[in-house]
């Protein structure tokens, strides 16, 4: 919708209402807020959304469920932390969406994230539907043992409610592979059967997919590839700043090299790291992925490298100057201040790694000055795409190779762009692919769930 516009009575009808009945959840608002006011011309188009009350039951999760769970840290000491699986859709498919670990988890955290994932996986064109959970739990800074005595209590409950037909978990920030491993051993332990496809992101020994690991990342740069083809342009030469140094930004870099372009500068929640002559992804990995170290740590790979702290609640790498920006950290990280800076600095194209990394202010800010936009539920849906991938290779018990997987990766993504140009395109509004998004997963959704009743 664009700015000034009055908005259709039946969204700001139901806008008001989930604010009124979520008023201390302001991600899952802020995030509901940005798609429902994108579905204007899809909701006026005909009054059967309205009748089959399909907004009220979009944004009211299927199921809820939050439990205690306590384990004991090294030192003997007891310690009590929140576990959550909001099952927001199983439209589609079976509930699917990762774990988050990390102390800033709350409801309304795992609200947005899964509402924003019943959209990004009706996007993939695959038969998931939309899940988030997660916990509280801090693993920075926690023994091994630590962690897995976390994950065997998180899962000793939350093995009853999830299952490769019922809900299917993954990683998300603060669960890599060694959760997942963890989870996975003790799931298997309870239920006393092998349910390869329960879990996703598992590591290759015991039924991961290839490429899953890389699939996020490389999926956004295969999406930015085809958004800024669609525009004449492409990666090669650009100079590229990711925020975050996870999953995510790390693969999301080396794409971004393979395609020609140079990564100039990545971060962590304490500061970013420059480096004018491309960052070295090895130093990286190591850090990262082995030590699970501190960005600042890249000064002792390259000494000529920059390091900027973070001294305020801006990222400081949003006033790298760059041709283009991917936040890969986490929400809410590029405020308007950060797109005013970007604008100024010549940005031409922005790809959310993360979910809902930009605010609704930044986004209309680049979309007003005319900055490609890649959104996250379109631009990082790869990630979860590869994983129906892993969950296909679980169900028929055999193995695709990296260069198979990539491809079918690859494939996805460019259909993803293809259906969110396509929508905006119809709604009149080309290149406004925020909108585009949301309508083409809407469009979907809600023919299905006309089609299966009162559910
Ligand atoms: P990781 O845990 O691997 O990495 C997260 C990165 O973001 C770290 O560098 C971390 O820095 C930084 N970060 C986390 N929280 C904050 C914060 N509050 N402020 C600043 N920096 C922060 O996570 P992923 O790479 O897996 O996930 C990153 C984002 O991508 C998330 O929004 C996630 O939901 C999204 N995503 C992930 C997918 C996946 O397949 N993994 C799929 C689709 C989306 P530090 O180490 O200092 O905390």
């Amino acid at each position: 919708m664009k700015k000034g516009e009055v908005m259709n009575s039946y969204i700001e009808r139901v806008i008001k209402e989930v604010e009124s009945r979520n008023n201390n959840q302001p991600e899952f608002i802020q995030a509901l807020k940005e798609v429902l006011t994108t579905l204007e011309p899809i909701i006026s188009s005909s009054d059967k959304y309205e009748k089959n009350a399909i907004l009220e039951r979009m944004t009211e999760p299927e199921r809820i469920i939050m439990f205690r769970v306590p384990w004991v840290d090294d030192n003997g000491k007891i310690q009590i932390n929140r576990g959550y699986r909001v099952q927001f859709s199983s439209l589609i498919g079976p509930y699917k969406g990762g774990l988050r670990f990390h102390p800033s988890v709350n409801l309304s955290v795992m609200k947005f994230l899964g509402f924003e994932q019943i959209f990004k996986n009706a996007l993939t064109g695959l038969p998931i539907g939309g899940a988030k959970g997660g916990s509280d739990f801090d693993p920075k800074g926690k023994s091994d043992n630590e962690v897995m005595r976390f994950c065997q209590s998180f899962m000793t409950e939350l093995y009853r409610h999830i299952g490769h037909d019922v809900d299917v978990p993954a990683g998300d920030i603060g669960v890599g592979g060694r959760e997942v491993g963890y989870l996975f051993g003790q799931y298997k332990r309870i239920k006393n059967a092998y349910e390869g496809g329960v879990l996703t992101g598992k590591a290759i020994s015991y039924g991961g997919s290839l490429a899953r690991t890389e699939a996020t990342g490389y999926g956004l740069l295969f999406y930015m590839r085809e958004m800024l083809k669609e525009h004449g342009n492409s990666m090669n030469g650009k100079t590229v700043t990711i925020s975050g140094s996870g999953n995510v930004a790390i693969y999301a870099a080396q794409k971004a090299t393979a395609m020609g372009a140079k990564v100039v500068a990545m971060s962590d929640s304490n500061g970013c790291i420059y480096d004018e002559n491309g960052i070295n992804l090895d130093c990286i990995k190591e850090i990262k992925e082995i030590k699970r170290g501190r960005i600042k740590e890249y000064l002792e790979c390259n000494p000529n490298a920059k390091y900027i702290e973070k001294t305020g609640a801006n990222s400081p790498i949003w006033n790298i100057k760059t041709d283009i920006a991917l936040p890969c950290a986490t929400q809410n990280e590029l405020t308007l201040e950060d797109a005013k800076i970007l604008v100024a600095n010549g940005v031409i194209a922005v790809g959310e790694g993360a979910n809902m990394p930009s605010t609704t202010e930044a986004i209309d800010y680049f979309l007003e000055h005319k900055v490609l936009f890649a959104p996250a539920k379109a631009a990082n849906a790869g990630g979860v795409a590869t994983s129906a991938i892993e969950m296909t290779q679980n169900s028929i018990r055999y193995y695709y190779t990296f260069e198979e997987v990539e491809q079918k990766l690859d494939t996805i993504m460019t259909n993803i762009f293809k259906a969110c140009k396509q929508a905006a395109d119809e709604a009149g509004i080309s290149g406004n692919y925020v909108a585009g998004a949301n309508i083409a997963a809407f469009k979907k959704l809600s023919e299905a769930m006309i089609a299966q009743g009162l559910v």
